[in-house]
């Protein structure tokens, strides 16, 4: 008998494995934070003598989800204003309510967040905000996993009053996360139009110096585009190449307004770039050419961009927007396949955090996963499990999500935190968020 702590059996486990297997009647067993081994439910329950079991039945079993780019506690800010544009929405909206954000509504917005990604199966993600270090402290006593870091900019901000601090600031988060299991740090400028080439270098520095990743918004819009050319007489690629921050580690929000050779560029130098379709259409920031970067050998992974202008924190609607979008757009449906869309919400996701041992369920590997209730409406027949995830599923069909061998989320319930409480102190806090908007 092999020992293990936990056994999970579904009828199919997507393993996003390098030859994209699906097991059908398979087991996942969980020894400590890791994937002791996948076997089928027969030998699991012949061989194995875990300490506790669970069988799904009729059930799909995947990698967790990773969400590539967000900002977690603009949740508090969902749907504050809507159906703007975007530098109005900026103005007069978001950029006031944020100033006005307190650690506690950082907290609060947080949990917010976390509550509603491992909801829908997200156990990973990238973040970038103000006052970061009241994130990654929430995001540790819930258990999830992300790369996060303080957003760098040439004001101050509610992270710091003065700008001369932040990378101290910065340095100190990444020592106090440095060797954490679940928490890593990433360098992040927060965009080319609201830095300067001096602090783009300096994180460039600082990122080599500390071995980290670096993450930034880049080329989002023809707007950044317009800024751009006016303050440095470039476009935001040249910016960013003339300041060294074009590597391998290197992860860069949305890549809309981006030309052939710049594709090529950042393709060249091993750049990854999320792709935020939901963030992108409804804030109308453009569409970017993802199957022209995917076709260039870019790694191109998913996010969902802060709440406040999404609206939802969930990347099964990413996926399929995902999908969708480049059929429609270049009249192709043959265009970004189903497994294209699972693959850059997992594996490509975790390429892109520098953390490549994620997105996928191996032996040995970080047992982080989710499993969806096919009884779900919506979800029968089945013929293909990664069409169902992509095409079919919305995300409300997880009913299981675990993160380094925790199980988090279980059928509407939440392990580590308490989401009445969450609930009810969030919706007074929204009630002064939306006073400091007004
Ligand atoms: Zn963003």
């Amino acid at each position: 008998m092999q020992v293990c702590d936990g056994i999970i059996s579904a009828d199919f486990i997507v393993t996003q494995n390098e030859r994209r297997e699906i097991v059908r009647d398979g087991a996942v067993a969980v020894r400590g934070a890791r994937v002791a081994a996948i076997v089928s439910r027969v030998e699991a329950e012949r061989d194995w003598a875990p300490a506790w079991r669970r069988s799904l039945g009729r059930a799909v079993i995947l990698p967790g989800l990773i969400n590539a780019h967000t900002h977690a506690p603009m949740t508090l800010l969902r749907g504050l204003a809507d159906d703007l544009p975007l530098m109005e929405w900026l103005n007069k909206h978001i950029f006031p309510c944020e100033s006005g954000l307190t650690p506690r509504m950082l907290e609060v917005g947080t949990a917010l967040a976390c509550a509603e990604m491992l909801s829908c199966g997200i156990t990973a993600f990238a973040d970038m905000y103000l006052n970061e270090r009241q994130i990654y402290r929430t995001v540790d006593k819930i258990g999830m996993r992300a790369l996060v870091g303080e957003g760098l900019f040439s004001f101050p901000s509610i992270g710091y009053a003065d700008p001369a601090v932040a990378f101290d600031l910065a340095r100190e988060q990444a020592g106090e996360l440095a060797g954490h299991s679940r928490l890593r740090y990433a360098v992040c400028p927060h965009s080319i139009y609201t830095t300067g080439p001096e602090i783009l270098e300096k994180s460039a520095a600082l990122a080599a110096e500390l071995d980290l990743p670096l993450h930034i918004h880049l080329a989002e819009s023809g707007e950044e585009t317009r800024m751009s050319l006016e303050m440095y007489g470039c476009r935001p690629v040249e910016v960013c190449r003339r300041a060294g921050i074009l590597g391998p580690r290197t992860l860069a929000a949305h890549g809309v307004d981006l030309l052939e050779e710049e594709m090529e560029l950042l393709a060249q130098n091993g750049v990854s770039i999320a792709h935020n379709p939901r963030s992108n259409m409804k804030l109308a920031s453009g569409i970017a050419p993802v199957p022209a970067l995917l076709a260039l050998g870019c790694n191109v992974c998913l996010g969902t961009d802060g709440a406040a202008g999404n609206n939802r924190l969930n990347l099964f609607q990413e996926m399929s927007a995902c999908a969708l979008l480049h059929k429609v757009f270049s009249g192709d449906p043959t265009v970004l396949p189903a497994q294209t869309a699972l693959d850059m919400a997992t594996l490509h996701g975790a390429r892109a955090l520098s953390w490549p041992e994620l997105g996928r369920l191996a032996p040995g590997g970080p047992a982080d996963l989710a499993a969806l209730d096919l009884a779900s409406p919506g979800l029968t027949p089945l013929y293909n499990p990664v069409s169902q995830l992509v095409y079919a599923a919305g995300g409300h069909e997880v009913c299981l999500t675990m993160v380094e061998g925790r199980i988090l989320y279980e059928q509407g319930r939440f392990s580590s935190l308490d989401y009445r409480e969450l609930l009810l102190e969030a919706r007074q806090l929204a009630l002064l968020c939306a006073g400091n908007a007004a």
